[in-house]
């Protein structure tokens, strides 16, 4: 007898780790627990060295495609200065005849289409196929409130949002400090506003919205995002927590660092890490390799070489940078640290590194998936915000959650955390202080509490099985695409 069609969901994913990576998990559970069939759009115009060896080196289960599209040239729409934001929405843009044509071309149409939210402008594709369309949001909700309140905050306040004087109100939820706001929101002649305000107002046009995060994590800005009348209005779609879906499984190779994290005490070591864009200054990188040294503490620190102009310098093109740690760390270092520290060049296996039980702290640019991998391995963080929302992400982190301190970060440009502060900081983390010990507990608290939520009867896992539920209730393709 013939197998039954399964259910067949595509997923666009925007370039950048923090967004394949997390895609990629969420598309794997629809595969593993629910048995559905996936198509897993990559666009390719960016593939980082990194991007391109974390997809081959994946072990996929069966039922989970990944489609290549062709090479883009956006050379003509872009320039050394495009930010980010602009640059992904523009690749996006561009990609989406390729998009169209690869769905055509194959004779199986999805039944639901899920979009990364800078992916905005390929819901057309959705649309002319007749089909569901949903977003899988990154970021914590406490950004999509906001996202979702923007267009009426655009049309409200004049002038820039960095002049106001109180924090940015978010209906139900904590108002947002001018200084925690999101890179685009700073200047908002830029193109990349104009995008960011573009993507925000498509968000009600969707049929929900699937968000890495948890009913625990934030249970106030969730409930707003439900009951609030005025986000309601808007109308703000459905939105399902779903996360925390960080990555579990092990790579297929065992790498020098976990051999050597195996030989290190239980909660001993620092791990350093600024996600897989975050670049620091010449000046920065010398006070915190002293800072490590002067703590005397293990660690492992993934070390890129120094940008003074943007801290995100390796979002586009990580791992493919060159990169010669002792061109830049402190004279002798390398050979000072020899036992105590190692040096990881541009990229590690992060969410196997954090998850090790020598990792004793973390040192993070406060990206989202970094801060949920910290959570739920119960690692305390220091926070070290570098671009987008992470300001925002650090304040949860330290002020809400409880489950970070402050490494003392300022946002203006150029501006320099000293080795003292860093080492202060580090002491506070990894020894066996009142501060230290309470975050400690906090962290491990929310770890049982967030594994929970995502076993089965969990708020996260019956959050999913709900949408999935109204999936397949839902109808299928009903093709409208001129094949032209
Ligand atoms: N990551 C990694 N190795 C690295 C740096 C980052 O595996 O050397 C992974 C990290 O585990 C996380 C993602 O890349 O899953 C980065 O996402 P995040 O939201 O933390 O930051 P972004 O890179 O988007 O700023």
């Amino acid at each position: 007898m013939e197998n039954p069609k399964k259910f067949h969901v595509a997923i666009l994913p925007c370039p950048g780790m923090g967004h394949i990576i997390p895609h990629l998990e969420f598309a794997k559970l629809l595969v593993t627990l629910h048995d559905f069939q996936v198509t897993f759009f990559v666009l390719s115009t960016d593939a980082s060295a990194a991007q391109s060896e974390f997809l081959r080196s994946q072990t996929l289960p069966e039922g989970l495609h990944i489609h290549h599209l062709p090479p883009l040239d956006i050379s003509a729409f872009v320039s050394n200065s495009t930010e980010i934001q602009s640059r992904i929405s523009i690749i996006i843009r561009e990609s989406i005849p390729d998009l169209q044509s690869a769905i055509l071309n194959s004779l199986d149409f999805p039944n639901v289409f899920i979009f990364d939210f800078f992916a905005t402008d390929a819901f057309e594709i959705a649309d002319k196929l007749g089909i569901p369309k949903y977003i899988f949001f990154t970021s914590p909700a406490l950004e999509l409130a906001f996202m979702m309140y923007l267009p009426t905050l655009d049309r409200e306040i004049h002038g820039e949002f960095i002049d106001l004087h109180d924090p940015v109100p978010v209906p139900g939820c904590t108002p947002i400090r001018i200084d925690d706001l999101v890179d685009p929101l700073r200047n908002r002649t830029r193109d990349s506003y104009k995008w960011f305000l573009h993507h925000a107002s498509r968000f009600s046009l969707v049929d929900g919205i699937l968000i890495n995060t948890c009913q625990d994590l934030e249970p106030t800005t969730l409930k707003a995002l439900r009951e609030d009348p005025i986000l309601r209005q808007i109308p703000t779609p459905r939105v399902y927590p779903v996360g925390p879906l960080i990555k579990l499984d092990k790579p297929k190779t065992r790498s020098e660092y976990m051999t050597w994290l195996d030989m290190q005490p239980n909660d001993s070591v620092l791990f350093i890490s600024f996600g897989s864009g975050g670049t620091l200054s010449a000046g920065q990188i010398t006070e915190l390799a002293w800072g490590l040294e002067l703590s005397q503490k293990r660690f492992i620190w993934v070390v890129r070489k120094p940008f003074e102009e943007d801290a995100s310098g390796t979002f586009f093109n990580v791992g493919g940078e060159e990169n010669d740690p002792s061109q830049y760390l402190p004279d002798g270092f390398l050979s000072r640290i020899n036992g105590v520290g190692m040096v990881i060049q541009s990229w590690a296996p992060q969410a196997e590194i954090v998850s090790h039980s020598s990792i004793g702290g973390f040192i993070t640019h406060c990206g989202w998936n970094s801060s949920l991998e910290s959570i739920y391995n119960g690692v305390p963080m220091i926070a070290w915000p570098l671009y987008a929302e992470q300001w925002m992400n650090a304040t949860m982190l330290t002020e809400e959650l409880g489950v970070a301190v402050r490494a003392g970060v300022k946002r203006e440009k150029g501006s320099v955390v000293g080795r003292e502060e860093i080492e202060r900081v580090v002491r506070l983390v990894m020894e066996e202080g009142k501060e230290g010990k309470d975050l400690r507990s906090r962290d491990e608290e929310f770890q049982k509490i967030l594994v929970r939520d995502l076993d089965e009867g969990g708020c996260s896992y019956n959050s999913l099985s709900e949408v999935v539920k109204e999936w397949k209730g839902s109808t299928g393709s009903n093709l409208n695409i001129e094949n032209t």
